[in-house]
């Protein structure tokens, strides 16, 4: 999508520190990062949110796989919290699905 940050990002556009790429999504770390490791997995398909991937059940668990590959290759084996914002309530700001992966410290209980 043409003003898509994210699909800027993908299309190496827009310079993004990259932790991992394959054939289906690329994983880079947050630019305002929430905690010691931020990092965000993406489709290189462009799908805005959770709410709208009913087609896309395969990358989904692709998506989710991925997450815990890049949380172990990055050390978190203490844990992490994975998270997708979907829409206005849920504060997403990038409508290009993507999933936080936060870790390195232990994080709140609380997740509101
Ligand atoms: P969300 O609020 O869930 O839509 O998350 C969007 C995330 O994208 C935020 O955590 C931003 O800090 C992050 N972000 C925005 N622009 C960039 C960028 N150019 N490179 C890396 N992360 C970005």
């Amino acid at each position: 999508m043409e003003d898509c940050i994210f699909c800027k990002i993908i299309k190496g556009e827009i310079p993004s520190k990259t932790v991992y790429e394959d054939e289906d999504c690329k994983a880079f770390c947050d630019v305002n990062p929430q905690a010691p490791v931020h990092v965000l997995v993406v489709p290189k398909k462009h799908v805005q949110s959770l709410a709208k991937a009913a087609d896309d059940e395969k990358l989904l668990g692709k998506l989710m796989r991925t997450c815990a590959l890049v949380a172990e290759s990055l050390g978190l084996a203490d844990g992490y919290r994975v998270v997708t914002n979907v829409g206005e309530n849920g504060c997403q700001s990038v409508l290009h699905l993507h999933l936080h992966v936060l870790g390195g410290k232990k994080l709140s209980e609380r997740m509101s």
